[in-house]
């Protein structure tokens, strides 16, 4: 049975403090309604990660980061590496947000290197992959999506890729208000798990989390979350907020 998941994506919000107050109420909150089989994962700024983490005991709920380098360790001033990460207590970490390949210039090659990295350091890979507006409308949003799982993510072994939650992320959905239809994210995940499949196999495709984000937000969560390939979401500017979040989760 595949995890269902909602990951929070607070980019480049909050202050040590502020992050510190929403992970203990977010904690509380999910002590007190426990998740029972869903998962809730919290991808802070890195500065956060070690506080955040030891502030999460709610079953299920746990750090992640949102980038990390593709490099072991050495001379990269200013870079964060995955074992770090890992000493933390965070569990997870988001690689290839939309964010990172358009800003940062992060591409395909690079996006697998991060993730080898990662997963040699025990982390859970929430990777990302979705089209621009452009690419929709243009009816190649299928194949953008294909190349950037196929070169980002289905060379790793079985073994290595079931440590691994795909996020399909619109890039004109993100941050912009505007959602994609029910249809149109079912649509991509079937593709995404077709896809899958046909690398992996069925048993894999079965087991793997697909989650959605782009705008995901209480009011359309559920709606969305009802696809059948559709396993939870990736939650940027509503994770911020507790009690929005609070419902997202309930909405899986
Ligand atoms: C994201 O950044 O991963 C995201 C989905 O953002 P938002 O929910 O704000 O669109």
């Amino acid at each position: 049975m595949r995890k269902k998941i909602v990951a929070g994506n607070w980019k480049m919000n909050m202050d040590l403090n502020e992050g510190l107050a929403l992970a203990e109420g977010l904690n509380n909150h999910f002590i007190a309604n426990p998740l029972k089989d869903r998962e809730v994962i919290l991808c802070t700024p890195f500065i956060h990660l070690a506080l955040v983490s030891r502030a999460l005991t709610a079953p299920g709920v746990s750090a992640g980061a949102q980038n990390c380098n593709d490099h072991k360790s050495g001379a990269y001033t200013g870079e964060v590496s995955a074992a770090m990460i890992r000493s933390t207590g965070a569990g997870s970490v988001i690689i290839g947000h939309s964010e990172r390949r358009t800003y940062y210039g992060e591409t395909d090659e690079l996006l697998a290197s991060k993730t080898a990295e990662a997963l040699r350091n025990g982390l859970r890979v929430i990777f990302c992959c979705g089209e621009v507006l452009s690419e929709r409308e243009g009816n190649i949003h299928f194949d953008v999506v294909k190349r950037q799982l196929e070169k980002g993510l289905f060379g790793f072994s079985e073994e290595d890729f079931s440590r691994c939650i795909i996020a399909y992320e619109p890039v004109w959905a993100i941050g912009t208000g505007v959602t994609a239809s029910p249809a149109q994210a079912q649509e991509m995940h079937a593709f995404i798990r077709e896809l899958v499949e046909k690398r992996y196999g069925k048993e894999v495709a079965e087991n793997t989390t697909v989650l959605y984000g782009g705008s995901c937000k209480a009011s359309n969560a559920a709606e969305l979350f009802a696809n059948p390939d559709v396993d939870g979401g990736l939650i940027g500017g509503a994770s911020l907020v507790r009690d929005e979040f609070c419902s997202i989760v309930n909405a899986l």
